[in-house]
C-alpha cells in the first residue's frame, strides 16, 4: 500500500486546488493602492502616502474618505503618534490589511 504521505506530497493537481474564502482572496491579491483608506498627506515639505482608516472619523466610513488629508488636520484629529501611525501604515505596494475596503 502507498504511503499516504507521499501520495499528497507528489500529488501536483491536490497542491494547486487550495480553497480560500472568496473575501480573504480579495484581501490577499490586493494592495493598498486600491483600497479606499489609501490617501495623500500633505505637510509643508512633503506628500506621503498614508492610511485614513487609523482615523476614526474616517474608519467607519460613514464620512467620504478625500483622496487628500492636510497633515496638520491629520495632528489635530489623532496627535502625534496617530499621524505617524497614519503614514507607516500603507504603501501603494504593501499588500492589503483587514481593513481593506475597495475604491468604488
Ligand atoms: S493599510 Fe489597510 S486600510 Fe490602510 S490603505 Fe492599506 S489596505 Fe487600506
Amino acid at each position: 500500500m502507498a504511503n499516504i504521505h507521499d501520495y499528497y506530497r507528489k500529488n501536483f493537481l491536490y497542491e494547486g486546488h487550495k480553497m480560500m474564502l472568496p473575501e480573504l482572496r480579495d484581501k490577499v491579491a490586493q494592495t493598498c493602492a486600491h483600497c479606499k483608506f489609501f490617501v495623500l498627506v500633505t505637510g509643508g515639505n512633503e506628500t506621503r502616502n498614508g492610511c485614513a482608516a487609523q482615523i476614526p472619523r474616517y474608519a467607519g466610513l460613514s464620512r467620504r474618505v478625500p483622496g487628500e488629508l492636510d497633515a496638520v488636520e491629520v495632528l489635530e484629529l489623532v496627535g502625534r503618534e496617530g499621524l505617524e501611525r497614519v503614514l507607516s501604515t500603507a504603501g501603494p505596494h504593501r499588500q492589503a490589511c483587514w481593513q481593506f475596503h475597495p475604491r468604488g
